[in-house]
């Protein structure tokens, strides 16, 4: 029988997790907040930022927001978070992406302090993850691996391919499945006969950014596939990088879209702001 992975009871068991922990902390006076800034008013940000807002209020997070005109310089950008790297009432900073074109996102993201770089993408965040030391993992991947262990789907020595290579999800994904001992693969555009490679995956991950482009003849029979994809088909419904309809009867288990992966990147968020306050505690 197939499984549908259900990310939001799972996303849902997650930030229960950190509600309590944060109530916890709450009785030692201590409390957990996250500055998120905002630049512009791109309309599918805006719809992000308000649900991690929401996701911080049901966790009892703090959440500070910073909504920045599109015309703001990156100094002035910069300044704000070297701000908010030494506020000790702020754990974790968010900058949500993408920014204004004017704007280097590399040099903003660098500019966070590492122990309150919450969505995992400062570089010292993603060598500590390549060398297995403690630190922040990106929030979509490490979401993932939440999924398939909560699922009671075993990593270790399974094929596993990723098909995607980018910063936030197919590299740190790759790293991710290899720490718990999965043989991994990383896939892309310039692969040669995707089919071929994607076929011997016991566990398939999908982050393409091409709608329904993954049918059954990329998926062995059995397998367990991951679909990280997000868009709007042309009824405006949402759909993934993998065709579920198509895949679903031939896989053990599936995640949809909506309720899959979507739902555990901002659980994974939420996580990440305990972690922060854990980092700071100990520097
Ligand atoms: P990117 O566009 O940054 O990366 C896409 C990757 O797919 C690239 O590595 C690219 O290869 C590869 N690719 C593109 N076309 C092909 C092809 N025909 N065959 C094989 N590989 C191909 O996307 P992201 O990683 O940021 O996101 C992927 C998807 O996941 C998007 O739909 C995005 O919206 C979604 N997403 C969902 C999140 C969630 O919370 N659920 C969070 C983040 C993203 P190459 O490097 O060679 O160009």
């Amino acid at each position: 029988m197939i499984k549908i992975i259900d990310g939001k009871a799972i996303s849902k068991e997650i930030k229960d997790e950190v509600k309590e922990a944060v109530s916890g902390l709450k009785e030692q006076g201590i409390t957990v907040s996250l500055a998120v800034i905002q630049v512009g008013n791109d309309p599918a940000s805006g719809v992000y930022v308000g649900n991690k807002k929401k996701a911080c209020e049901y966790c009892g997070i703090e959440s500070v927001s910073y909504e920045l005109a599109e015309e703001t310089t990156q100094d002035e950008l910069l300044t704000l978070i070297e701000k908010l790297n030494k506020d000790e009432k702020i754990n974790g900073i968010l900058v949500q992406l993408p920014l204004p074109k004017h704007m280097d996102e590399d040099a903003v993201i660098k500019a966070i302090a590492p122990i309150k770089d919450v969505d995992g993408f400062h570089p010292q965040s993603v060598g500590a993850l390549c060398i297995g030391q403690p630190g922040f993992v990106s929030c979509t991947p490490a979401g993932i691996i939440e999924l398939l262990k909560r699922s009671n789907v075993e990593i270790a020595g399974k094929e596993c391919v990723v098909i995607g290579r980018s910063n936030i999800v197919g590299k740190p994904m790759a790293i991710l499945l290899l720490r718990e001992n999965g043989t991994v693969t990383i896939t892309h555009s310039r692969t040669k006969d995707l089919k071929e490679v994607t076929k011997r995956a016991d566990i398939l991950v999908v982050a393409i950014g091409k709608p329904k482009m993954i049918t059954r003849e990329y998926v062995k029979e059995g397998a367990v596939v991951i679909d990280v994809g997000i868009h709007r088909n042309e009824n405006n419904k949402l759909c993934g990088d993998v065709d579920f309809d198509d895949v679903a009867p031939v896989c053990s288990a599936i995640t949809p879209v909506p309720g899959g992966v979507g739902p555990m990147t901002i659980a994974m968020l939420m996580k990440n702001c305990l972690t922060s306050v854990a980092l700071m505690q100990n520097q």
